[in-house]
């Protein structure tokens, strides 16, 4: 049975079901979840990323978690942690970059974070070769994030991660704000709106202009887990850091979920398990988290400004000087990565650190 005969199954025996829950179900079906069963990254798959597109990004957030562990006074048995390492490109980046810091890699232990189970096999391949020897200790994933990464001092990173995380939407009605749901009308999945309003409690306030139609969108599952890294690091020492798409004022009262196949925009109704559906990034939400959980908040900055900040027009030169044949490729890339008009600023960047710390790099005060 295909997922999308599945879901409306599902969605006839229990009623309509949330965004989130279509969207946990779409992207993570042990069987037939988007990326339960294939490798989406690439110009082969339906998506790129950073990492992927060139070196010199996983090198400038390699340099960062260096420097960040530094200023930190280098604490003993730091755990390196990466949510969502997609094929292993940016963890084999910042561990060759890290060599710089042989007492970092030293007592290093690093936890991926991969809830696919193809993605972990893929990063295995490309991961296991590099311990030989220059790490403490092994490398080791886990389906998700959980408390037993909270003993050790936690330094983490996440690019294109929070956007896969489930969604809520709310949508203002003369009714008040009923929440947006997927059920099954003519053997379609379809959006419908829930016909009871949400509790008032549900939509944080300032939102009561909204027009009719206008829409309040959440992860409840985005900020929890910022809240959890937050606490770790308030409590144990060490530094996150986030990148991905999104926006930083409130996002207005537009939605942004979003369905992506072949690098071309699609229905997320339409093949569940087929296409990447993610949204829109709340850094804002990112940022409160961060702070409940008792962290110093850095950001977020566009991912252009951070990437200029750490240094890498410098590296740029750096690689062309070495290698003139790919210079075209090279600048190219630096484009890419930081142009207003490409990834530069519709990418942004935040950062959690312990509270004692006021220097971080990349991030002006
Ligand atoms: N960080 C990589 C890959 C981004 S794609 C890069 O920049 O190239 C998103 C990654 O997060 C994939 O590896 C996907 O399998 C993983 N992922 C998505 N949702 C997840 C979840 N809820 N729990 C754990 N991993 C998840």
């Amino acid at each position: 049975m295909s997922l999308r005969a599945r879901i409306a199954d599902l969605i006839e025996a229990q009623g309509p079901m949330s965004v989130a829950q279509f969207m946990t179900i779409s992207l993570l079906d042990p069987q037939e979840g988007y990326y339960a069963t294939r490798d989406p990254l690439g110009s082969g798959g339906d998506f790129t990323t950073a990492p992927e597109i060139s070196q010199m990004f996983g090198e400038m957030v390699g340099l960062w978690l260096v420097q960040a562990w530094s200023d930190q006074g280098c604490p003993k048995n730091p755990r390196l942690v990466e949510l969502g390492p997609g094929r292993g490109t940016l963890m084999a980046d910042i561990l060759r970059t890290a060599k710089v810091a042989p007492e970092f890699l030293a007592d290093l232990e690093v936890v991926l974070i991969e809830a696919s189970p193809a993605l972990q096999q893929i990063q295995g391949d490309k991961l296991r070769g590099l311990n030989n020897g220059t790490m403490g200790a092994d490398m080791s994933w886990q389906a998700q994030f959980d408390d037993s990464l909270g003993d050790r001092p936690l330094f983490l990173v996440a690019n294109e991660f929070f956007d896969a995380l489930p969604v809520r939407q709310y949508v203002k009605t003369e009714r008040g704000w009923c929440e947006r749901m997927v059920t099954v009308l003519n053997d379609e999945l379809v959006f419908a709106l829930a016909p009871v309003p949400a509790p008032p409690a549900a939509i944080p306030a300032g939102r009561e202009n909204a027009p009719d139609g206008g829409v309040y969108e959440t992860s409840p599952a985005a900020t929890a887990l910022a809240e959890s890294i937050a606490r770790i690091i308030a409590a144990r020492g060490g530094a996150a850091l986030v990148i991905d798409y999104g926006y930083t004022e409130a996002a207005g009262f537009s939605e942004t979920l979003q369905a992506v196949s072949g690098h071309r925009f699609a229905d997320a109704l339409a093949e569940p398990g087929e296409n990447d559906i993610s949204a829109h990034v709340d850094f804002a939400a990112l940022k409160e988290a961060g702070q409940r959980g008792g962290a110093t908040v850095r950001g977020p900055v566009t991912q252009g400004q951070f990437l200029a900040n750490i240094g890498i027009t410098e590296r740029a030169a750096q690689l062309m000087k070495s290698n003139p044949d790919s210079a075209d490729s090279l600048l190219s890339a630096t484009e890419r990565l930081i142009g207003n008009d490409q990834m530069g600023k519709l990418f942004k960047a935040i950062a959690f650190v312990p509270p004692a710390i006021s220097d971080v790099a990349g991030f002006p005060p």
